[in-house]
């Protein structure tokens, strides 16, 4: 049976030694309700650290690991070396501040690096415990983020999905990691990956344009022939659980609790954060001293709930702001404070569910004003729980969730005047003004809620799938590949037409550097000798070139995509005129000029464009724009304006690979014809094959090909097979 595997850095329970025996203590974080929630579900298996630093050596460890395999956990063990400098740095030291635009904070320390590929495999030996290739694999967030293309490697049919719940900042910030190249490929093992909003997902995809080149269609990548997708999926809360507060008796009674203790005079602000310095706690700080300084008649009649959660406490950036916090703190309750009246009541601890309950309950404004925020729940959970719909919501907008909760007072939080502005605002907003304010976010909340997140993530998961099932569907099988190898050796008169660039070879950077290597000169040049062969090549290239490469092992050659080709002698396919080059090649010399990294390569009848080596976003512009100058231009000409694998290609019209492949099939009646080729140019000769004919596309994307290989190697197999049979 297929099971679902939740991988996350931490497992949602946590080993505390009590009097030196080991106790479970288990913590109910939101994806552990999420996943409880989702319909259909299948037997699953949560891996991950269990919160105590252990070596996988220490003799506790097997013990340990039984304890956890009764409730579905399979712990992932860290040594104390591991957690400074996998979790503490690079994680909490690198990742989290530069994906939070905390850049002068991030530390690119190779000790660092080196320790989080460490534990990313250590992990995936640990997946691979308990994991088999039916089953589906949830990976979360940045401590795994090359987890996936560790697992696609080891099972490369299993479903993989990822999910950051923090922010991805923009291209220009992600590339300052050393290490972006091998960040971005091992996300990419997965088959989904999701994030809370679309400016993460469209940061996400040009960061992999650039550090990878690899285009995408509408979030959809080609990686290696396999498709990957990246969509946005904003995590949403239990809202159910939220809703329902008041229906506890337990949490009512501490509602009137507070309420006693805060007294009916007084309005209440809250605020609801790990001590961290993405929140914006001491911006927010400032703009409540703004606000009393401008609205004194509020001096006396509000208090100010600042909840700060210790957090990352032996990290030294933490405990500078813990101390900023606490000196503005000192510094307005000093200012303003009155005997009987403190302004900003701070709470520096966390809150179990029903006092946190309790304190939404009561709350007039929730006070949310991230610098830089994945999402932030806590202001969806205050939504939720105000069922009476009055109140009202602060938020900063660069939290996750200011995209969705709209209706929300949104302020920039960098701004103190507006967004003290913002709390006489909220103080003073009309009671049907809030009601209809919180009912619209409610009803969003209520439908996208942490049950539908998991089940949309898991839904599509499952479609990729298909897609990627569909793709496969035209792979040369085994079977197929068998039969085709039968037909060829029955022939009397096979003709095998073989493009060469993508097909034969990789591509490179400099296309001079793709000369045939010594395995594909002797697969070419034992296919050549076999009896009842004609082997042709047809190629973009020009004619020295392919003669040069791979003439001694040809019956015929095309060159320039079928301007000329060689049954013999060359000869051009009809009477060429070549004029038309002196009009075109200027205007590529001028985007030459203007795009570094592209060249024009000029051939007898044709004159390319080449981008492969130009910054894939600009290169984009740009062939959009020679594109349009060209077609313009050439609309009074008798040429044609062609787009291949990194090239603008402009030619004579009717001129392309399928007439020339027309001349070899139509030469003789043969009883096997195979053609095989990468790019869109080869098309036209699958096009013009008979229906029987083995056409063959090498990658994936749609084709009039009967089927298709992999990559070059793929074919390489296939031809050493034709001729070892
Ligand atoms: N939370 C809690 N006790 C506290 C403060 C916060 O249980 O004293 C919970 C809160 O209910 C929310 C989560 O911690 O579910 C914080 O999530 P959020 O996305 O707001 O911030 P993060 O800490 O993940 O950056």
């Amino acid at each position: 049976m297929s099971k679902l595997i939740i991988v996350s850095n931490r497992l949602p329970i946590t080993l505390v030694r009590k009097r030196g025996k080991l106790k479970i203590q288990s913590s109910s974080g939101g994806l552990v309700t999420a996943l409880s929630l989702l319909e259909n579900q299948e037997k699953s298996i949560w891996t991950g650290w269990p919160g105590i630093a252990l070596s996988h050596l220490n003799p506790e460890a097997d013990g340990i690991k039984k304890l956890l395999k009764s409730n579905s956990y399979h712990p992932v063990f860290l040594s104390k070396k591991d957690i400074e400098d996998y979790y503490q740095g690079f994680c909490n030291e690198m990742i989290w501040p530069l994906f939070h635009y905390f850049v002068q904070y991030a530390l690119y320390d190779k000790k660092f690096w080196k320790a989080y590929k460490r534990v990313n495999e250590a992990f995936c030996n640990e997946v691979m415990d308990v994991a088999d290739s039916r089953d589906t694999f949830w990976i979360h967030d940045y401590h795994l983020m090359l987890l996936p293309k560790l697992l696609k490697e080891r099972l490369p049919n299993a479903k993989i999905g990822f999910f950051l719940h923090i922010p991805f900042p923009s291209s220009e910030i992600f590339r300052l990691i050393p290490w972006s190249e091998e960040i971005i490929e091992g996300l990419l093992g997965s088959d989904l990956i999701g994030f809370h909003t679309f400016d993460y997902v469209r940061h996400f995809l040009e960061s992999v344009r650039r550090v990878l080149g690899y285009e995408h269609t509408l979030g959809q990548i080609t990686v290696k022939n396999r498709a990957v997708k990246v969509e946005t999926f904003p995590m949403g809360i239990d809202y159910e659980k939220y809703s329902g507060v008041l229906n506890d008796k337990e949490i009512r009674e501490r509602v009137q609790k507070f309420r006693k203790k805060i007294g009916t005079n007084y309005k209440v602000v809250l605020s609801v954060d790990r001590l961290d310095y993405t929140k914006g706690i001491p911006q927010r700080l400032n703009a409540f001293d703004v606000f009393l300084k401008r609205n004194p008649k509020y001096k006396g009649r509000i208090v100010f709930i600042l909840v700060a959660v210790p957090s990352r406490t032996e990290v030294e950036h933490y405990v500078m702001l813990k101390e900023r916090v606490d000196k503005l703190i000192g510094k307005i309750n000093g200012e303003h404070g009155t005997i009987g009246w403190v302004p900003i009541w701070y709470l520096y601890r966390s809150f179990e569910f029903s006092d946190l309950a309790a304190l939404y309950s009561i709350a007039d404004v929730l006070f949310i004003t991230p610098i830089r925020d994945g999402m932030n729940l806590v202001a969806k959970e205050f939504v939720a729980a105000k069922t009476n719909n009055k109140g009202v919501l602060i938020l900063g907008e660069m939290a996750g969730t200011a995209k969705e909760l709209g209706e929300a007072i949104v302020v920039n939080p960098n701004d103190e005047e507006k967004t003290a502005d913002a709390i006489r605002q909220a103080l003073e907003m009309p009671e049907k003004e809030q009601y209809l304010r919180m009912e619209t976010m409610q009803i969003r909340l209520k439908r996208y809620d942490l049950k539908k997140w998991a089940s949309d993530f898991m839904d599509r998961l499952d479609h990729i799938n298909e897609i990627q099932q569909k793709m496969n569907s035209k792979a040369l099988s085994s079977k197929g590949r068998r039969n085709l190898i039968k037909f060829y050796t029955k022939s009397k008169n096979s003709l095998i037409l073989l493009d060469y660039d993508g097909t034969l070879m990789p591509f490179n950077e400099n296309p001079e550097k793709v000369k045939p290597d010594q395995e594909l000169k002797s697969i070419l040049r034992s296919l050549y000798q076999q009896k009842n062969n004609q082997l042709v090549f047809i190629s973009g290239r020009n004619r020295k070139t392919l003669d040069d490469w791979v003439g001694k092992f040809s019956n015929g050659l095309v060159a320039e995509h079928g301007v000329w080709f060689k049954d013999g002698v060359w000869k051009t396919i009809e009477v060429l005129s070549d004029g038309w080059k002196k009009e075109i090649h200027p205007i590529l010399e001028i985007f030459v000029d203007r795009t570094p990294g592209s060249f024009i390569e000029e051939k007898d009848y044709s004159l390319v464009w080449h981008f492969r080596k130009v910054d894939p976003a600009m290169a984009m512009v740009r062939v959009g724009e020679l594109k349009d100058i060209l077609l313009h231009i050439t609309a009074n000409l008798d040429v044609g304006v062609l787009e291949g694998n990194k090239v603008i290609e402009v030619k004579n019209s009717g001129v392309n690979k399928g007439r020339a492949a027309l001349y070899w099939i139509s030469k003789k009646k043969w009883d096997f014809i195979m053609s095989i080729g990468d790019d869109h140019t080869d098309e036209d000769i699958f096009e013009v094959l008979p229906g029987w004919a083995y056409s063959i596309k090498v990658g994936f994307g749609p084709s009039k090909a009967r089927f298709n290989l992999r990559s070059y190697v793929e074919v390489r197999t296939l031809l050493k097979q034709m001729v070892g049979a």
